[in-house]
């Protein structure tokens, strides 16, 4: 192995919900010494282009070609930085990248492979409506691409059931309107008609939203894929004043309370 080839490295990082302030000066500094940003095409669209750092921008779909092709150029000594949007390890190339690791040359192992965490969607969103994560929650990907929608369902079911906070990524795409229908059908199903529902569309963006409502107001064209879908548990409240509300969950439940 060339000294260079000896140099390369592969660094997963999240760049943040998408404000410049949210990427974490760790990351930045990764992005400052690569050679190369691979990931897909609105991700790499928020580095800034330098001399010497090559862009690879790729489709969404082609997540393992995507990892190979990051781990191939650091055997070949190049620094590359794989993007993700949030946190890399939050429905995200971290785990892509672990599983052509995997399935790979024995080689691909003695690479320095580092994830740099980010700041995911469902913390920035929470803090922009107050604090409705406080107490336990859960998160849960609403997209059927990669996993059954009769999974997702039991799993929705079961964490009503345990009157967890609920995150929801992906909730609605274009090619599969119907899933986030019955997820609040679901919900609707398991919790009372006052339960908080947030709508946090490009949370951190300038095109930043933020809409809370009740489940039975919810609608499904609420969410679309810039949004990511916040449920209260039973015990979450809203403190109203002028503007939007502050939607909070109390840190603690009665120690009676089943
Ligand atoms: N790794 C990312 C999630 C990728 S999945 C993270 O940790 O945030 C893509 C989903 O994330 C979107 O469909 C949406 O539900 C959510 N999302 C990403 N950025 C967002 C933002 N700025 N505002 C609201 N939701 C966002």
């Amino acid at each position: 192995m060339s000294d260079e080839a000896a140099n390369g490295w592969v660094v997963i990082a999240g760049l943040g919900p998408g404000a410049e302030g949210l990427i974490t000066p760790d990351a930045q500094a990764a992005i400052d010494a690569a050679t190369d940003i691979v990931g897909y095409i609105p991700y790499v669209r928020r580095i800034a282009p330098r001399p010497g750092l090559t862009l690879h921008e790729s489709d969404n779909r082609v997540e393992l070609d995507r990892a190979a092709h990051a781990l191939d150029m650091a055997q070949a000594g190049r620094r590359v930085v794989v993007v993700s949007s949030g946190d890399p390890g939050v429905f995200a190339m971290a785990s892509a990248v672990f599983e052509a690791v995997e399935a790979g040359p024995q080689a691909w192992r003695a690479l320095e492979i580092r994830v740099l965490p980010g700041i995911t969607a469902m913390l920035a969103a929470s803090a922009a409506a107050g604090a409705p994560l406080g107490h336990d929650f859960c998160c849960i990907n609403l997209s059927d691409n990669l996993k059954p929608w009769s999974l997702i369902e039991s799993r929705l079911r079961l964490a009503a059931q345990a009157d967890f906070a609920m995150a929801f990524y992906n909730p609605r795409s274009k090619s599969r309107p119907e899933g986030f229908v019955k997820t609040l059908d679901i919900l609707r199903e398991c919790c009372e008609p006052e339960r908080v529902i947030i709508f946090a569309r490009a949370v951190s963006t300038p095109d930043q939203a933020i809409n809370v409502t009740t489940l039975a107001d919810a609608t499904p064209d609420m969410a679309d894929m810039r949004t990511v879908v916040l449920v209260g548990s039973s015990l979450t409240r809203l403190i109203p004043r002028d503007g939007a509300p502050i939607v909070y969950t109390p840190r603690s439940v009665a120690k009676d309370a089943e």
